[in-house]
């Protein structure tokens, strides 16, 4: 039996309503996740998968007041283009630039980026307790980087290499970021002696995702045992670089956790509720198949 109701923003009690706008959308896991989650806090309520063109975003995120959503997730290609349309910033949207998370509060609309946050306690979850005085090395500059590195310069790591196939884009958002915290820009060329000497390497481009698992980020012969090889790709679950990573007795960490935890501190923003973490990671495994 479902137990929990909400107040929804209209101020009438009745199912709490969710869901996720992107463009396309039939592909994400979140709603699977979301309506697992629900069930597993007795929670009455939906959440749903929202196919937004662009040019229809300013309509859809007026709709989330209209209808009476309590919530809604912000994926590709959205993430930035949301933000004029909100009411108010959390810090966290603001220092990343990108929203993935909408919280309606009573009509007043707040986003937030639950992504860097959500890789940062995934990783010291299953693989880093401690980011302390590490020295990483990211690979990539796109969106997903910049909410990375944010979240994890919270952490105090020694330093920070930032390397991508687009020099400039590396640079600028170390440039961007160099505030808080030992960060610079590397051309992937020169990345030798930055991942020899690193204790965690994380790929945040979509080198060896599906549908093309074959790809590397970087050459696996750079990597050193005991160092902690870290892929935000999720899909494969265990990417090549993973893989061959392992293989060389590097301790390794998957985009799972990142995918499971961005979502739990959106539910939790939602609801207030703390989120069923496993049963959230176990309905993803199984819609991968
Ligand atoms: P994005 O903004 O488009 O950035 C893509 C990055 O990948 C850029 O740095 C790009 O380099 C690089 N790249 C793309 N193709 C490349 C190639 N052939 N060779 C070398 N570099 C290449 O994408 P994003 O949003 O940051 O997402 C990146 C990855 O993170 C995706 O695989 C996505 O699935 C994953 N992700 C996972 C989660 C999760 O929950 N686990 C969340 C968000 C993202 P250039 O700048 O040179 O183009």
């Amino acid at each position: 039996m479902l137990t929990n109701t909400y107040q929804n923003v209209n101020g009438t009690g009745g199912e709490l309503l969710l869901g996720v706008m992107g463009d396309p959308i039939a592909q994400s896991k979140s709603p699977a996740m979301h309506t697992a989650a629900l069930r597993a806090l007795n929670i009455s309520g939906a959440y749903v998968p929202l196919h937004i063109a662009p040019e229809r975003l300013g309509d859809a995120v007026q709709a989330i007041r209209t209808l009476g959503f309590r919530g809604v997730n912000v994926t590709i290609p959205h993430k930035v283009a949301v933000m004029p349309y909100l009411d108010r910033l959390d810090a966290s949207a603001l220092s990343v630039g990108a929203v993935n998370t909408i919280v309606n509060d009573k009509g007043v609309l707040t986003g937030y980026n639950t992504d860097g946050i959500g890789y940062v306690r995934s990783l010291k979850a299953e693989a880093a307790p401690d980011i302390s005085g590490a020295r990483i090395v990211v690979l990539g500059a796109g969106g997903a980087a910049r909410g990375i590195v944010t979240a994890l310069l919270q952490e105090r790591p020694e330093r920070i290499f930032i390397a991508n196939r687009t020099p400039d884009k590396a640079e600028e958002l170390a440039e961007a970021c160099r505030n808080g915290g030992n960060v610079s820009g590397i051309a992937m060329d020169d990345i030798g002696e930055a991942v020899a000497a690193a204790d965690i390497v994380i790929n945040t481009t979509s080198v060896g995702m599906y549908p093309h698992p074959d790809g590397l980020p970087l050459d696996p012969a750079l990597l050193k045992p005991g160092q902690i090889i870290s892929d935000l790709i999720y899909n494969p679950l265990y990417t090549r670089l993973l893989t061959e990573a392992q293989e060389l007795g590097c301790r390794i960490h998957g985009g799972l956790g990142m995918f499971v935890y961005q979502g739990a501190y959106a539910l939790e923003y939602w609801t207030g509720l703390t989120a069923p973490v496993e049963t959230m990671r176990r309905t993803v495994v199984e819609s991968l198949g």
